[in-house]
């Protein structure tokens, strides 16, 4: 069998960045990765999406971005080939098309069955990404035979969807997006909206992130006792159109979509929504309204920021929001299921699960010479986001070659 130090499986952008880092630390490792480098942004991604996040906030570990365009959005595309880039510039150890089946513990080390082979190895980054597995809600079982389920990695572009009626369950990036691109296509959208974030792309002259990266709002480190709810907190409802256009329930009511509150149950082929639409939305208006606050005061403080304080109009709520509807093929025909991510860790063979199912970790160190990267509120908000990537990679190598280097003393 193969030996190596360490293995990385997964080559986007965190197993990129802690190839970076292991290779600066003179840590023997290979990257395995199922598809290209970049996969998911190839293969698991709808055909419009820009990145949300700017260009000066999406580059590579060790590779910042020096293009014409630093407020810009890239696509999925154009960042896949970024990577690529970075990854053959820093020579980094990574066998493509080399799918990790399996992961078990073997003595003192570990064992992985690949489609290329078995490897043992001293210590594992499990990089494979915090969004692999779409997630459904339990009862997505009744949805009626006939009825047409997407998920946000099943649909590419609006032709995949029947004509008709269509249901989007979600109101966070994904579930935005993909209504407000259907809706402009022509279709009749109805959005089911539950616990959700509010952000307008740009404050007082500038990008929202560009505020939360300065406010800190993305480097809060997280305590244990708030690590679960956290990690399950809806994700940052923006988008990178090239406009700055705001993505929000009042923008895509004003093109036609029409919201009912959270998708709660199904029965008999009838769709039931929850009565608490004012409630999510008025919930989402105060955390944003709690976030400008924060801004404004460091805005105040430092001397930044165009213009004066303002509010944005509170997010308009039908008066009698429908609460159900039929699900025929006729009629609503459609429904695409953008209720959040889970990574997918069904091939890791290990002791390290929580009552939750997710892999336990204390800021990315999973066990003795075992690590998770990229994974949501890993470290803070950032752990999941491409800018992220370096700074929890390199945490993490240091953990693994003094570990290597203890074990080799000892
Ligand atoms: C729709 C969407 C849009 C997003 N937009 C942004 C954005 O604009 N900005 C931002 O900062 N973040 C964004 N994110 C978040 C970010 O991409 C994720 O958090 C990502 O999972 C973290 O990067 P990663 O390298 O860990 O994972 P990934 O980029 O998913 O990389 C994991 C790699 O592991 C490989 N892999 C999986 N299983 C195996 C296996 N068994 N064996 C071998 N290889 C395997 C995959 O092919 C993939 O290449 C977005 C996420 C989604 C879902």
């Amino acid at each position: 069998m193969e030996q190596i130090t360490a293995v990385v499986v997964g080559a986007g952008q965190c197993g990129l960045a802690m190839s970076r880092a292991l290779a600066r630390r003179s840590v023997e490792h290979v990257v395995l990765e199922r598809g290209r480098i970049g996969e998911s942004w190839r293969s698991e991604r709808w055909d419009s999406l820009h990145l949300l996040t700017p260009n000066w906030m999406s580059a590579p570990a060790g590779h910042p971005y020096d293009g014409p365009d630093p407020d810009g959005f890239m696509s999925c595309a154009d960042f896949a080939t970024s990577l690529e880039r970075a990854a053959l510039a820093d020579r980094a150890p990574i066998r493509q098309e080399t799918r990790v089946h399996s992961l078990d513990a073997d003595g003192g080390g570990y064992r992985l069955v690949t489609g290329r082979g078995d490897i043992a190895c001293s210590s594992v980054v499990i990089a494979n990404g915090a969004c692999g597995l779409p997630r459904r809600p339990g009862f997505a079982g009744a949805v009626p035979a006939g009825i047409l389920q997407l998920t946000p990695q099943d649909y590419k572009r609006p032709a995949d969807v029947r004509e008709g009626g269509v249901l989007v369950v979600g109101a966070s990036a994904s579930g935005l997006q993909i209504a407000r691109e259907l809706a402009a296509a022509g279709r009749r959208v109805t959005l089911a909206v539950g616990n959700h974030l509010r952000l307008p792309r740009r404050y007082r002259g500038a990008d929202i992130l560009w505020w939360m990266d300065r406010i800190g709002a993305l480097d809060a480190t997280v305590a244990d006792a708030d690590a679960i709810r956290l990690r399950r907190l809806p994700s940052l409802p923006l988008a990178g159109y090239p406009a700055n256009t705001d993505l929000d329930l009042n923008a895509l009511q004003d093109i036609g979509v029409e919201i009912v509150g959270r998708f709660s149950a199904i029965d008999g082929g009838t769709a039931w929504f929850s009565g608490a639409l004012a409630n999510a939305c008025a919930s989402a208006d105060l955390k944003l309204s709690r976030l400008l606050d924060r801004i404004d005061a460091y805005a105040a403080a430092v001397g930044q920021g165009a213009g004066r304080p303002y509010r944005l109009p509170a997010t308009r709520v039908p008066d009698a929001p429908r609460l159900s509807c039929r699900l025929r093929p006729d009629g609503v025909g459609t429904v695409i299921w953008a209720t959040g991510y889970e990574p997918d860790h069904a091939w890791v063979n290990l002791p390290v699960f929580g009552a939750k199912g997710g892999i336990r970790h204390a800021g990315g160190v999973a066990g003795n010479g075992l690590y998770v990267i990229g994974l949501r509120y890993l470290r803070n908000a950032r752990s999941s986001h491409i800018s992220g990537a370096r700074l929890d990679a390199e945490v993490l190598a240091d953990h693994l070659a003094a570990d290597l280097a203890r074990s080799a003393a000892a």
